[in-house]
């Protein structure tokens, strides 16, 4: 479990974000804040 925030809207959820292969994201409040955190664990800090 990971813990970050999303950071691509003003609101600025805090996301935790399970292990592979599921990385399965909670706390976010749109679907964008799950693809973020999927993302950043497969590649952080962008691609
Ligand atoms: S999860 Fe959605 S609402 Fe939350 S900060 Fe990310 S983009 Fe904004």
């Amino acid at each position: 479990m990971t813990e970050m925030i999303c950071i691509l809207c003003p609101r600025g959820c805090h996301l935790s974000v399970g292990d592979a292969p599921g990385f399965q994201v909670t706390g976010n409040f749109c679907p964008r804040g799950a693809a973020y955190g999927r993302e950043e664990m497969e590649s952080p800090g962008g691609s």
